[in-house]
């Protein structure tokens, strides 16, 4: 059964079709790379996954569920987005916390958890401060700690470094990439970074115009593009 399953979704704003007719499905475990220009309904596309947009048409099932008419909280998934607001007032800590409490998780195991998260991503000598007193680099990954807290079905990641220099990139690029092996867990990510696409995907999906347009492994999309558009924008050899 697929963990996540994407069925001839469509998306409406007003008069304009931003997704057209998608349909995506994720086996446990996969890390699926979206890709496209800016535009092409990628985000309209993670929102639409994560309950916070409704769809016009179409079904969206986690694990054989279907979570179409859920909200965000009832769907088994943990989301980082382009701009990761954290919480001004509260500590690295409550930071990471605060989503479990929202869930009702006891303390022992919502202090074991920001524990586990924070050794995870490194940022243990950071949990007593506030997200003003952090770097860019560090935010992203109390931000990233935050989603990690929780165990859920899927994860969402929308361009999540790419607020962040160069260097950081990579950095953070490895550790995700550490994190899945570790975790094994079902991940949707969109980036517009072809190296990171190809380095970091189980699969490729390259989206146009609120279509897929081909979905791969990252070898059959780069060395078999389905059409000079694909092969334009993965760089492909001519
Ligand atoms: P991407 O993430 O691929 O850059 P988006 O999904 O953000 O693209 O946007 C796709 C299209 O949908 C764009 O034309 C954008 O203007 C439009 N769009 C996105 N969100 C909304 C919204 N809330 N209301 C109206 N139009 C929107
Ligand atoms: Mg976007």
């Amino acid at each position: 059964m697929a963990a996540l399953e994407i069925h001839n979704v469509r998306k409406e704003f007003g008069s304009e079709q931003v997704l057209k007719n998608v349909s995506i499905s994720i086996d446990s475990g996969e890390f699926l790379i979206l890709v496209g220009p800016s535009g092409c309904g990628k985000s309209t596309l993670m929102n639409a996954i994560a309950g916070l947009e409704p769809v016009t048409s179409g079904n969206i099932y986690i694990d054989g569920e279907d979570v179409t008419w859920r909200t965000p909280a009832d769907r088994d998934i943990a989301m980082v987005f382009q701009s990761y607001a954290l919480y001004p007032s509260m500590t690295v800590r409550q930071n990471i916390s605060f989503g479990l409490e929202m869930r009702k998780v006891p303390k022992a195991e919502r202090e074991q958890a920001v524990e586990r998260v924070a050794d995870l991503l490194q940022i243990t000598h950071l949990l007593e401060r506030k997200p003003a007193q952090l770097s860019g680099g560090q935010r992203q990954r109390v931000a990233m700690g935050r989603a990690l807290a929780r165990e859920p079905k899927v994860y969402l990641f929308d361009e999540p470094l790419s607020n962040l220099d160069a260097k950081l990139r990579v950095d953070m690029r490895t550790e995700i990439k550490k994190l899945h092996q570790r975790l094994g867990t079902t991940i949707v990510y969109v980036t517009h970074d072809q190296v990171e696409a190809m380095t970091l995907a189980d699969c490729i999906a390259v989206m146009r115009d609120g279509n897929i347009l081909q979905l791969g492994t990252p070898d059959e999309v780069y060395n078999n593009p389905v059409d000079m558009f694909v092969a334009g924008f993965m760089g492909s050899p001519s």
